[in-house]
């Protein structure tokens, strides 16, 4: 009975059986790190991105989703975030306005989170095991050189915490997750926690992410910080601030941060709630001097704010002429780059099939800064679907999803 089946497909006188999990057709496909930018489609096989090209034919009993006037890109990747979500444990031992990364992050078409030293070297493992290891989302982390992170100004400031060694333990342990150290919001005038991050992050072979604080700006200049302290490829984060002499009084952005891409230095935009504000924003966007990566400062009181979420942050970019495939480089490739994962943020063809299908919606858009002031724009950056590693975990339209048929029981799953 097989045998004649396979006789009938090989005549061509049956259709062969799909061999790919999903395709996406007639989308727009934008993947920097291809540079493909066009109308393309795309299939998914075993969890992995099996081919990409103009047309692609398939069986009549695949499952295709039709992507027609929307773009289809890498799963994207928000490099700063909180996520030590606070599950029951005392809010002193976790950053108490974290959230749970699956609770945000697939509704922006995120599929890699990344987060930003909430949890120290001291209680990584504890975010590790209630976290990390139980989300569908890709949970990363930059591992705060603080030991119990940010669990409260006290702890954050404990230098007889700050230890290099301590933390190169946890990352080389964790090195399937950890991609970086952080140091934040620290208060005194002195370098301590600069010094020790980057201690830490040389050996453990990581970038460190700085946070500068806001404190004691002649004591600590950021001259010195970013032409003497930050090593290449370390990540200078909350560029649009203007809280630490990102910009001159005159409204210029500080020339360092020229002098410091140039050695090699990167800037994150890290938008938050109190560190994107149109004036220094504004100068970035005219000057030219965007950030390397863009990303959110995920938490509450962003959320809450004018931040909103990871599509609304790139919208600002695109309502200022950035291009929709820098926007997208900037939340892939580069993103990918930046935390040492180059096999995440793109579509290369075996990698993992982390899919972003985004809109770009016309119309009048308000967008806030931290200081709740709004800038008018045309356009809204919006997600239709998430997919990791194959599967859709955010379907807005349910493009992905069959018809409801009537009659169907409850209780059968379709994935
Ligand atoms: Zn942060």
């Amino acid at each position: 009975m097989r045998s004649a089946l396979f006789v009938l497909i090989c005549a061509g006188l049956l259709p062969a059986a799909c061999e790919f999990e999903m395709v996406i057709r007639n989308g727009h496909v934008v993947d920097p790190a291809n540079r493909r930018n066009g109308p393309m489609d795309l299939a998914i096989a075993s969890g992995k991105i099996a081919r990409v090209a103009t047309k692609i034919e398939v069986a009549a009993d695949c499952k295709t989703v039709d992507a027609t006037g929307l773009y289809v890109t890498p799963g994207l990747i928000d490099i700063h975030g909180h996520v030590y979500a606070n599950t029951g444990i005392p809010a002193e031992l976790a950053g108490e306005t974290s959230f749970m990364p699956d609770a945000v992050a697939p509704r922006s078409g995120v599929t890699t989170i990344v987060d930003a030293g909430t949890s120290g070297w001291k209680n990584f493992e504890d975010f590790r095991k209630r976290v990390i290891d139980r989300s569908r989302t890709r949970v990363l982390a930059f591992v705060n050189i603080a030991g119990l992170g940010m669990s409260g100004s006290r702890n954050e400031q404990n230098t007889a915490d700050m230890d290099p060694e301590g933390l190169a333990v946890i990352a080389r342990k964790h090195k399937d997750v950890v991609v970086g150290v952080k140091t934040a919001h620290y208060g005194a005038p002195d370098w301590i926690a600069v010094d020790r991050a980057v201690a830490a992050g040389k050996l453990a072979g990581i970038p460190v992410m700085v946070d500068f604080g806001t404190h004691h700006r002649e004591a600590r200049p950021i001259e010195t910080l970013l032409m003497e302290k930050m090593r290449p490829g370390d990540i200078y984060t909350h560029l649009y601030s203007g809280l630490r002499y990102e910009q001159l009084p005159d409204g210029k952005l500080n020339p360092v941060l020229l002098a410091a891409r140039k050695r090699g230095v990167l800037f994150d935009l890290g938008h938050g709630n109190g560190s994107f504000f149109w004036t220094v924003a504004k100068a970035g966007f005219d000057e030219k001097f965007l950030p390397d990566t863009i990303s959110t400062d995920l938490h509450l009181r962003s959320w809450m704010d004018g931040m909103k979420d990871f599509n609304n942050v790139m919208s600002k970019f695109l309502i200022h002429g950035v291009s929709l495939e820098d926007v997208v480089r900037k939340t892939t490739v580069d993103a990918a780059k930046a935390i040492g994962r180059p096999e995440l943020g793109t579509l290369t063809v075996g990698a993992e099939a982390d899919v972003a299908v985004l809109k770009v919606e016309k119309g009048k858009f308000g967008y806030l800064d931290n200081r709740k002031q709004k800038v008018m724009g045309d356009q809204r950056l919006t997600t239709e679907l998430t997919i990791k590693a194959g599967k859709a975990i955010y379907d807005l339209n349910g493009l992905a999803a069959d018809e409801w048929k009537p009659g169907t029981l409850p209780g059968a799953r379709m994935q």
